[in-house]
């Protein structure tokens, strides 16, 4: 390279330089929304499960990156109150196949492929490869589910309705604007996603098979989001309801978002719930002992079971009566937690910095 041009390429990287330093008007920012917390069966206005995740700065609404985890009943109608549509997230995770977590899912589908989604630009979804279920007899496929999301509409002539009014739709319909990023869940945690400077892992947890739990890390500051996880010893005796793959995750997490179930539902209290259905959640006391121990400063407790407010989970009637946002907050903190705990409402979000 001759001297002058060494010169200008010199003066070309100081100039990137300069511009790269950002601007107090453009200061970095993280925030994490609960886009549903109810339950299973619908009570009141809740939606059902899903957390979105966002990375960016003041100017974009903290939206450069967007990350919708778990994708229950109403989430589209959480994501348009916080400003956004389908066509705006860049991935969706599933931490597992229930119903209540992926039945959002054809919604965000359609949406993104009618409105908005370039015709080539894909919505990557990231969830587990294929699994055998406990007995062998059938398996568990995410990539399965999200190929036949839109077989309904499919078959009864809606897609091809909407492309005849509309050419401009790719002509393949939704499942063709979904890139499936499949993992195999371990022990030890996996990057499965990054987009710049966010990083997304996940681990192997226990819940039903194939179920994994995530942890996003961006420069400012990391959440994990641990879905339904529970101790992989399925009853008691044990010495926690929740898992050792997600606390590992956890370790010096900011945040974390994890389904809860009060113990007030416990077989012992006599609400009735099978004790298969009760144990293969985490509960509010042994979240509160797990947050502590990862050193986490956020607490989110999210798919509350039973719902605040509700007299009864499904066909159970709550002991005692509808639980309060104090009933949580107080089985969490019997768990020795001393940081700050949020008792997931629609909408509630963790912003960081905090201002
Ligand atoms: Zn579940």
């Amino acid at each position: 390279m001759s001297r002058s041009m060494l010169a200008i390429v010199t003066g070309l990287l100081a100039v990137l330089l300069v511009a790269g330093v950002p601007s107090a008007q453009a200061a970095p920012c993280m925030s994490v929304t609960l886009t549903g917390t109810g339950g299973p069966p619908p009570f009141n206005d809740l939606a059902g499960p899903g957390t979105l995740v966002r990375y960016g700065d003041n100017a974009n609404n903290c939206s450069a990156v967007v990350m919708q985890f778990d994708a229950g009943r109403g989430t589209l109608m959480r994501l348009a109150q916080l400003g956004l549509q389908a066509s705006q997230l860049n991935a969706v995770f599933f931490t597992h196949m229930h119903s209540d977590h992926v039945e959002g899912f054809s919604d965000i589908a359609q949406m993104r492929w009618l409105f908005g989604a370039p015709a080539t630009r894909k919505l990557d979804v990231v969830c587990s490869s294929e699994v055998k279920s406990f007995t062998g007899n059938f398996t568990v496929s995410c990539s399965k589910f999200v190929a036949h999301s839109d077989d309904a509409y499919q078959l009864a002539g809606e897609t091809a309705q909407r492309i005849s009014e509309a050419p401009r739709l790719n002509t393949d319909g939704p499942v063709a604007l979904i890139n499936v990023i499949e993992f195999k869940p371990n022990n030890d945690a996996q990057v499965v996603w990054t987009s710049g400077e966010v990083k997304v892992s996940a681990i192997r947890s226990n819940h039903i098979p194939g179920h994994a739990s995530y942890r996003v890390d961006t420069p400012l500051g990391s959440v994990v989001i641990g879905g339904d996880a529970s101790n992989d010893v399925m009853l008691p005796p044990r010495k926690t309801s929740t898992s050792d793959e997600v606390e590992k995750l956890a370790k010096g997490a900011d945040i974390i978002v994890h389904s809860a179930v009060h113990p007030i539902l416990a077989p012992e209290k006599g609400a009735g719930m099978p004790p298969v259905i009760y144990y293969r959640q985490s509960n509010a006391t042994d979240l509160g002992a797990m947050a502590q121990r990862t050193g986490t400063k956020h607490l989110m407790l999210t798919h509350l079971g039973p719902s605040l407010g509700a007299a009864t989970q499904g066909p159970w009637k709550i002991p005692g009566g509808p639980l309060t946002e104090t009933d949580y907050i107080k089985s969490a903190q019997e768990g020795g937690f001393t940081g700050h705990i949020v008792v997931g409402t629609d909408l509630a979000t963790v912003r960081l910095p905090q201002e």
